[in-house]
């Protein structure tokens, strides 16, 4: 079906009763903004920076990440491109990065990672911050912050990043047309409160590979455990559709970008709970996009509804025969 896909590139991602399903790709190394064109999606909706920390052999200076970002936006032309701040430290360690003995850490998933370790370390997120913004010059810059908890975790990364903002503009330097803030969404405890997150934010993101693991208490890693809870289950499903209804009281776009979003049927599920972005790997875009074209998401939402409603325990199974039955 490769060529059933390609024949799709050009043609619109919208369902049959017209909902238009943005589709992103994500993206980590200067290469992969190529694919962009030849999926024909429509930006990158995670471009995870910490690539390119992970594959040098030194920390990469403030003007290496710089050509990087601008490269990656010239490729993108006038298609978004979301920018996730450096997630490393846990098991993303860097070898040039030191650690005290005190930072051994048994769980590193759960680890000082992410935002965590950018807050504490703020020289390395001031670099990128700088980098960021200098690249993004005349641009719109669109930046999400990973791993955040707690609602101060993002207040203190954005001033950060104003602050860097007001340093240019002190230097007259170009700035961008416009700074959009995102977090991630993959510790649950953020779900909790935000209440009092969206008010602040331009975007959500949803990295369902860490929330599913830190919802089930169960390592993404770990081969004895990687079959054991399903996407499409109901605790996920319904634990989605809060954070998807408390996004659209805020009018807060939500989007998932972790790897649920490129399987075919668990697209169609997130399409369901009224989810409208996706950020997938660039060879999923043909097979979802093929899937959106063919589904009514009016109906697909209110079968969807009964299902979570009525606690169904077969969501695959039930959602697999929805979509056979339409000859999706
Ligand atoms: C996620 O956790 O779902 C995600 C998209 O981020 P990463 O896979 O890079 O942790
Ligand atoms: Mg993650």
């Amino acid at each position: 079906r490769r060529a059933e896909f390609a024949a799709l590139r050009d043609l619109p991602s919208v369902t049959q009763d017209g909902a238009r399903i943005e589709l992103m790709v994500n993206a980590g190394l200067r290469e992969d903004a190529q694919a962009l064109d030849m999926v024909g999606a429509d930006g990158i909706g995670l471009f995870r920076t910490e690539f390119q920390f992970l594959v040098s052999a030194t920390l990469p200076q403030r003007e290496k990440q710089q050509r990087l970002y601008k490269d990656v936006l010239d490729a993108a032309g006038d298609r978004p491109v979301i920018f996730r701040t450096v997630d490393i430290g846990g098991d993303k360690a860097l070898p040039y990065m030191t650690r005290e003995d005190d930072e051994h850490e048994d769980n590193p998933a759960m680890g000082w990672r992410a935002i965590r370790l950018a807050l504490d370390r703020d020289g390395l997120m001031k670099a990128q911050a700088r980098a960021l913004l200098e690249a993004s010059a005349g641009k719109v810059l669109n930046i999400m912050f990973p791993m955040v908890s707690e609602p101060w975790e993002f207040e203190e990364a954005r001033t950060l990043v104003e602050h860097q903002r007001q340093w240019l503009i002190g230097q007259k330097k170009k700035l961008p047309v416009a700074v959009r803030y995102g977090a991630m969404l993959e510790v649950p405890a953020l779900a909790e409160v935000l209440d009092l997150l969206l008010p602040q934010l331009d975007f959500l993101s949803i990295g369902t590979n860490d929330l599913t693991q830190f919802l089930f208490a169960a390592d993404r890693a770990h081969p004895k455990l990687a079959e054991r809870y399903d996407w499409l289950s109901l605790a996920i499903l319904r634990f989605l559709d809060r954070v998807v209804r408390i996004c659209e009281i805020y009018k807060v776009p939500v989007g998932v970008c972790g790897e649920m979003g490129g399987r075919t049927l668990e697209a169609m599920a997130l399409i369901g709970l009224g989810v409208r972005r996706l950020s997938i790997t660039p060879a999923s875009v043909g097979p979802v996009k093929a899937m959106i074209r063919a589904i009514d998401a009016a109906e697909l939402q209110a079968l969807m509804r009964d299902l979570l409603d009525s606690g169904a325990s077969d969501l695959r199974a039930q959602l697999t025969s929805w979509a056979e039955q339409r000859n999706i």
